[in-house]
């Protein structure tokens, strides 16, 4: 474990963070002086002690690493109040700073490089979208090299990541810019069914076969909610919609074409220039359900390998094997859909660079039109956490590696980057990347993570993002519980219309 002392209860969140970010694999305690009981002694199981003195009115930030055999090292920073530039010193070094997050971050970030004696590619960023620093930039009319120098400068950022985030800002806004975003909004409808639940899974996500004979009740009450946005939102411009879940191919062909057809209906899709549907579990597609979503007009689908190994897919509990996908994506070709999105997941427990570059072979074979490459992430508490302790291994390669041979593979297939998020206790501290065509990009995957609009969320689990004018942000959520979302629909309606109104 590392305890991290502070002795202000503030960028608690922050601190934590960073930290994590350097040793991923320890325990990160943050507590204020207050709350610590014995800041005296470092307990046998602490592998070092930061003492972080937030000192703002002074002018300075100061950080003590206190290691497990009493050694220390000391640190010092100035810090402004506001966004005026100033000029810091940590051992010897300088650096430009603005706000004391930043100058704690940069300091933290300078003393614990040195610990682990290498940076990290994405500096001391930690936030889930760090291509909106680029996208704000590029809003403001800054240039490239005052955007790139900005982030190596401020944040550290890797001439690689520096690189991948402004070329990814560039490409958003010039697929933002040819959409009337502002004006419109996003439906997001999830599906909270899975034929099983993966090792890894952090969705909302519950087994099919357990609520085969509720999935009519559960689609009545998306209709109640799709009754609402009708209403709420009557001459918006509706910009995308979105089916995810869980596994929506988990409905049958009559209840997709069911929920599709009345939300059609009800709302004007006639400018809305994305219907996607993920059909992620190869185990959950049929001709008949991809037929029926081609009839309703949807564009754009995913089909997800995660791996092309069929002892890795055994081992995260996904129960299909990599026949089964191959055939489900033909099928889908032979339906008739020309803008097909996979999923692969580096990182996943046991596997090696040689399995990537085997996946990416096969892979290439088939000529997504989207692909979208993650570092799997491990939540506390979640059942690949308890794998992991359990049977004691983790990630058998590289994740960097991984993510090289799959940027070019990727690219070697015409595909080019287009988004991008991170997520927190990501492997190899690295992101998540989708990959396109020209033309095929996700228009609601863009939407969605740069947040420049409202994208209205129905069913259980999900979370509704009003966007203001001003860039001001507000959510609600529907919970998580099935049968809690069918009995309660009017109440999370009315978080919705207590939103909106
Ligand atoms: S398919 Fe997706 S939502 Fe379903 S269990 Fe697997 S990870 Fe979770």
């Amino acid at each position: 474990m590392i305890k991290v002392l502070l002795n202000k209860d503030k960028f608690k969140y922050d601190i934590h963070s960073l930290v994590k970010a350097f040793y991923p694999k320890e325990d990160v305690s943050v507590l204020t002086y207050d709350e610590d009981k014995c800041r005296e002694a470092i307990e046998d199981n602490i592998v070092f002690m930061i003492d972080i003195s937030l000192m703002e009115e002074e002018g300075y930030i100061s950080m003590k690493i206190i290691h497990n055999d009493n050694s220390e090292t000391f640190a010092r920073t100035q810090c402004a109040e506001n966004d005026l530039e100033s000029s810091a010193s940590t051992n010897g070094s300088t650096a430009s700073l603005s706000t004391p997050k930043n100058a704690l971050k940069q300091m933290m970030y300078r003393e614990l490089s040195k610990e682990i004696g290498h940076d990290l590619p994405w500096g001391s960023l930690t936030g889930i979208r760090p291509t909106r620093i680029p996208m704000q930039m590029l809003d403001a009319g800054k240039e490239e090299a005052e955007i790139k120098s900005y982030m190596k400068d401020t944040f550290f950022v890797s001439d690689e990541k520096t690189e991948l985030a402004y070329n990814i800002a560039l490409r958003e806004k010039k697929i933002l810019d040819d959409i009337n975003y502002k004006n419109g909004y996003s439906i997001y409808l999830g599906i909270p069914f899975c034929p099983t639940t993966c090792l890894y899974c952090s969705f909302t996500s519950f087994p099919i076969v357990t609520w085969k004979k509720k999935v009519n009740e559960y689609i009545a009450c998306l209709e109640k909610e799709i009754d609402y946005v009708a209403d709420a939102f009557k001459g918006k411009t509706v910009n995308s919609v979105y089916i995810g879940g869980g596994t929506p191919t988990t409905l049958e062909p009559d209840q997709m074409t069911r929920l599709i057809t009345y939300l059609r209906e009800k709302i004007d899709l006639s400018e809305c220039r994305e219907f996607t549907v993920e059909s992620g579990r190869p185990d959950s597609i049929t001709r008949e359900k991809l037929s029926a979503m081609k009839k309703c007009g949807v564009d754009r689908i995913s089909v997800n390998p995660q791996t092309m190994s069929d002892e890795t897919l055994k081992r995260i509990g996904r129960q299909h094997t990599v026949a089964q996908f191959v055939d489900a994506y033909n099928m889908a070709r032979e339906e008739g859909f020309d803008n097909i999105n996979m999923d692969i997941i580096l990182g996943l427990p046991g596997e090696t660079e040689e399995d990537v570059e085997h996946t990416m072979r096969e892979i290439e074979k088939l000529g997504p039109d989207d692909l979208t490459v993650h570092s799997l992430s491990v939540k506390r508490g979640s059942r690949l956490a308890e794998h992991i302790r359990n049977n004691g291994f983790f990630v058998a390669g590289d994740t960097g590696k991984m993510m090289e041979i799959a940027k070019r593979s990727a690219e070697g297939m015409g595909l080019s980057p287009y988004y991008l998020y991170r997520q927190k206790n990501i492997s190899g501290n690295l992101e998540n990347t989708g990959y396109a065509r020209e033309g095929k990009a996700g228009i609601y995957n863009i939407l969605m993570m740069e947040e420049v609009q409202s994208i209205v969320a129905l069913g259980a689990g999900t979370v509704t993002k009003r966007v203001y004018g001003d860039g001001r942000i507000e959510r609600c959520d529907n919970v998580k519980d099935v049968t809690l979302y069918m009995n309660s629909i009017d109440e999370m309606i009315g978080r919705k219309k207590r939103l909106f109104d």
